[in-house]
């Protein structure tokens, strides 16, 4: 495949762009990764679903990925104003457990979490609390080059020193520093922001360390720009996140960043995937609990990879909506998907690629070329399974091509066994004694109570088989 030209919707100026990466084939890729004081939850594993298939994309088309996520344990306060206590600390104080124990806790369940919903893993993972030599230089150097002050509860950036502050969220900076005087807390300007804090508030924290300016913790961005410059270069290709780290998180990161390496664009590429809520506009986030994990739909009966499939029925840029009744049209789907896939894998022969199935790769490629248009790629997938004009082998190279990016692990695809409890074989032997019998009532009484235990009978040629519901 050859290096097509891509383009992809740049928050840095709200268009799409023809990509090219800073230096030839590679690319350097960061996301944001999860702040680990609870589980993911299906809203935030969506952001991950996205850097995967832009990576996945990326990759596609021949591009060599250094993908680089960093992991939040320490210095994202409740508040993105820098006030309020730290996330970690917090969860720790509730729980009474130790705080790195709940940062390896939910690194780990966010990995089983992604792990399932095929999420390829960044190949280098990053902790912020690796990192705390790294970060304290960086704060010394904007400190140096005179954008740092240093108030009574930490060393802070002056946003008023970096011209295009806020150019990424198109901030209106005079109306927000202007209007009524409001207590700064001693800030020079209400868009400064913390690069180290003290904790000098009376209590001893868990996570504290030494630095020039006393003992703190560092500020929650300053993490993201010290990490993906050690791994990824003081420039690099493409930053990722949520739409909601757009104002704060992402403008301070590139603000801090290019005033301590007098370069830019920090990021040549910043790409924001859109918010998942739930029906009736509520809004799905950790800090007020109102959330669900994947752990909760796999507990209804639902396969990870059917929620993959739900997101990937949405472009990137679109919010979405979350209703198990639609989680349930995907979960028909996946089924239907995996049925298909099966049958044509059966009578797969690896023979060329006719017209017309070159036809639907390239509108595959363009789909995907297209800002990764997703939702066109499933309708391409649907229109080749359903056109008789192919043969099955042709459709069956086509779908695991369109997986590369898909990620439904579609030639992993095989039926389930059940493992049968001595119980529900009980059951079903029953079912069919009163078929046999012709004894109606009793077989559908059988079969009433299997259905009660999960499970459904479906008969087919080789012999009644049961299928969980
Ligand atoms: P956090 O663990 O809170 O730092 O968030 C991890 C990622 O999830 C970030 O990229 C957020 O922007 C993203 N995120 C948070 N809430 C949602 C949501 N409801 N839908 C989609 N992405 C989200
Ligand atoms: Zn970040």
């Amino acid at each position: 495949m050859s290096q097509k030209k891509i383009k992809l919707f740049n928050t840095m100026g709200r268009e799409l762009q023809e990509f090219s990466p800073i230096h030839n084939d590679h690319v350097g890729l960061y996301s944001c990764g999860p702040t680990v004081y609870n589980y993911a939850h299906i809203g935030n594993l969506r952001a991950y679903v996205f850097a995967d298939i832009l990576r996945r994309g990326l990759e596609y088309f021949d591009y060599d990925v250094k993908h680089v996520m960093n992991i939040t344990d320490v210095g994202h306060l409740t508040s993105d104003a820098d006030s309020g206590d730290d996330k970690m600390e917090k969860q720790a104080e509730k729980t009474g457990e130790s705080i790195w124990d709940i940062a390896q806790k939910y690194t780990d369940a966010f990995f089983e979490h992604t792990e399932k919903l095929n999420i390829k893993r960044p190949k280098i993972v990053c902790k912020a609390t690796d990192h705390i030599p790294e970060q304290i230089e960086m704060v010394k150097k904007l400190e140096e080059k005179g954008y740092a002050y240093t108030t009574e509860d930490g060393v802070y950036f002056d946003s008023a020193k970096y011209e295009k502050y806020g150019e990424l969220a198109k901030l209106d900076i005079e109306g927000l520093r202007g209007g009524e005087r409001v207590d700064l807390a001693g800030k020079k300007n209400k868009t400064d922001f913390a690069i180290w804090k003290f904790s000098n508030d009376g209590k001893k924290r868990q996570m504290e360390w030494d630095s020039p300016w006393g003992v703190g913790f560092p500020g929650w961005h300053i993490e993201c720009s010290a990490m993906s410059m050690k791994y990824l270069g003081e420039t690099f290709d493409i930053h990722t996140g949520g739409i909601d780290h757009i104002p704060v998180h992402h403008t301070n990161e590139i603000a801090q960043s290019e005033c301590a390496t007098g370069k830019g664009p920090f990021a040549k590429f910043w790409m924001h995937g859109e918010f998942l809520g739930f029906d009736k506009d509520e809004k799905m986030s950790k800090s007020s609990g109102n959330f669900l994990t994947l752990d909760s739909l796999i507990e209804q009966g639902f396969d990870p990879l059917e929620y993959r499939l739900f997101l990937l029925g949405a472009h990137y840029r679109s919010s979405l909506k979350f209703s198990f009744e639609n989680l349930k049209a995907s979960q028909t789907s996946f089924r239907r998907l995996k049925n298909i896939i099966m049958e044509l894998k059966a009578q797969d022969d690896q023979s060329a690629l006719g017209e017309k199935a070159q036809t639907y790769l390239a509108n595959f490629e363009s789909s995907l070329a297209n800002d990764l248009d997703l939702p066109g790629i499933l309708s391409n997938l649907w229109l080749v399974l359903k056109d008789d004009s192919l043969s099955a082998s042709e459709k069956y190279q086509l779908a695991i091509k369109f997986d590369l990016i898909l990620g439904l692990g579609m030639d992993q695809f095989k039926e389930e066994k059940v493992e049968v409890s001595d119980e529900l074989q009980k059951l079903l032997e029953m079912r069919q004694q009163a078929r046999a019998d012709k004894d109606w009532a009793a077989a559908d009484k059988a079969r009433d109570e299997i259905q009660a235990r999960g499970y459904k009978v479906v008969d087919s040629p080789d012999g009644a088989k049961l299928e969980k519901l």
